[in-house]
């Protein structure tokens, strides 16, 4: 198309313009003179051979309608979030790498290549500037090949190319012998049952990760602070309870105590749905990253039920107690073990036999009531609400004695008046089931991105009431929508259509990174 284009003389439009074939045979026919056509020709080779870049292209129709397509140019942002950036960089290589040997000097200048200079054919040059032998142990290299996704026949092929054994690199059969050794190590073991698969050792699990932390001495230690916001620091052993002593079970031993922090959470999602039993020794870099974690358990379900989750916790929760009660040995010291409990808000209620968010105590910190209310007025008193903002921190915390309590009061031997059934709301205090776990409250942590979709929409409602309040109902709303239009035409985000409508979490980062257009509205 481009070629009969830029063949098309700027004449009539009734004029019959030629067709391939006549351009064919007058150059076969020398009929096009360099001298008069070689401008012509050369547009043809440049259309041709080059990936030009026009300001518009031109299309005539057989009716000799010419509709031209013009080049709009958009600016761009200077200043653009992480992701952006990236994106960017990406382009700007793949544009590189349409030049010729580009793809290879953006790799060498990208850093992700080594340029070595060998001869592999002189024998002079081999083992002086020859690749060195790769030290790594074959389940190094199975650790390496796991984590980037690359099959051992592709990464037979790069060990072949670059010269088979001499470099150090396993060869396959080596590499399926660890990994079979790997696969029967306790902390690899899988059982399966009825509620789904369960790691077979969570202990074996969290005392392999913690010698991969010594050897790696990557181990950092996590101190509690005091009042005043200063660490404690760590001075005495753990001391391993006698055996008639059943223990606090709080998993909270007190902050001089050396100590190592377990994570336990509950995580719902995927397709087909899953609940997982995800663990974690926070005591190292990033913790969070998924390479650090430990996979407890996949249970087929697409509700954390209660039922549910208290089979797939009872194959684990034997073990965890034992974690707790015995600590873990690491560095010659027996250290105790400070176990915190992780998940949303709903699945942190199930473990914990609550009633939910809509309950009358709904806070699994505190005890405040959700709303003051004529039927909880002592309560309310009692306790205070949740509508007391002006309190820093709430006056009375939830103990993990109480969920001891709770749990001997559904315990089947539990004497009448002291069942769950036979509680008030001050002895249930709004939890209705025995709770699997019996934690400090205050290790009861939200998972860190609830915490930062739930915190950025709040601010944004807030400053609408806060108009509504001052100004009225109209100018209420006609703030909501400039803020709305702000979000959307400005900060570039819009609230997600699953997730109750809150913006997602890399959005919210962009409203916080975007938040000067929010001075703009009339707000003054
Ligand atoms: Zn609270």
């Amino acid at each position: 198309m481009r070629l009969l284009t830029a063949l098309l003389p700027r004449a009539p439009s009734r004029v019959q313009p030629p067709t391939c074939g006549d351009v064919l045979v007058a150059w076969r026919d020398a009929a096009l003179w360099n001298d008069r056509d070689g401008s012509e020709l050369q547009a043809i080779a440049e259309t041709i051979l080059l990936r030009s870049t026009p300001p518009d292209i031109r299309l005539r129709h057989a009716n000799g309608q010419e509709v031209v397509y013009a080049r709009q140019v958009t600016a761009r942002r200077p200043v653009v979030g992480r992701i952006q950036g990236y994106r960017r960089l990406a382009h700007g290589m793949r544009l590189l790498s349409g030049a010729v040997g580009g793809n290879a000097s953006a790799s060498v200048a990208a850093g992700a290549v080594n340029i070595t200079v060998t001869a592999p054919s002189c024998r002079r040059g081999r083992g002086s500037g020859a690749l060195v032998p790769i030290s790594a142990t074959p389940e190094q290299q199975l650790g390496l090949i796991a984590r980037h996704g690359v099959s051992l026949s592709a990464f037979n092929g790069l060990r072949m190319g670059m010269g088979g054994s001499q470099v150090g690199l396993s060869s396959p059969s080596v590499l399926r012998e660890s990994r079979k050794r790997l696969a029967g190590l306790p902390s690899k073991g899988v059982f399966v049952t009825a509620s789904g698969a369960h790691l077979m050792s969570i202990k074996a699990a969290v005392h392999e990760k913690l010698d991969a932390l010594s050897a790696s001495n990557s181990f950092v230690e996590r101190l509690l602070r005091d009042e005043h916001l200063q660490p404690v620091s760590q001075t005495v052993a753990h001391e391993v309870p006698p055996a008639d002593d059943p223990g606090s079970g709080a998993a909270a031993p007190p902050a001089n105590v050396m100590d190592v922090h377990l994570t336990l959470g509950l995580d719902k999602g995927g397709d087909p749905s899953s609940v997982n039993i995800v663990m974690g020794v926070i005591n190292q870099r990033r913790p969070q990253k998924i390479d650090n974690t430990i996979l407890g358990a996949v249970c087929l379900a697409n509700k954390d039920r209660y039922d549910e989750v208290a089979e797939m916790l009872s194959e684990h929760l034997e073990q965890v107690g034992q974690l707790v009660r015995e600590g873990v040995v690491f560095g010659g010291v027996r250290r105790a073990v400070r176990r915190f409990f992780s998940g949303d808000y709903e699945a942190l209620c199930t473990v914990h036999g609550h009633k939910g968010p809509s309950a009358t105590m709904p806070c699994l910190n505190c005890l405040s009531t959700r709303a003051p209310s004529s039927a909880h007025a002592d309560l309310d008193t009692l306790y205070g609400t949740l509508q007391d903002v002006d309190r820093p921190t709430p006056s009375h915390p939830r103990s993990a004695s109480h969920l001891v309590r709770m749990v001997a009061a559904g315990a089947p031997g539990a004497s009448p008046g002291q069942q769950i059934s036979d509680l008030s709301q001050a002895g249930h205090r709004s939890i209705d089931r025995p709770p699997l776990f019996t934690i400090d409250p205050r290790q009861i942590v939200p998972i860190p991105l609830h915490v930062l979709l739930g915190t950025t929409l709040r601010p944004l409602r807030l400053a609408v009431e806060i108009v509504i309040s001052c100004r009225g109902s109209n100018d209420g709303q006609t703030f909501a929508n400039e803020l709305a239009e702000t979000l959307r035409r400005v900060v570039r985000v819009r609230p997600a259509s699953y997730l109750g409508g809150v913006f997602i979490g890399r959005d919210c980062h962009t409203i916080a990174q975007g938040a000067t257009p929010f001075a703009a509205p009339s707000l003054v």
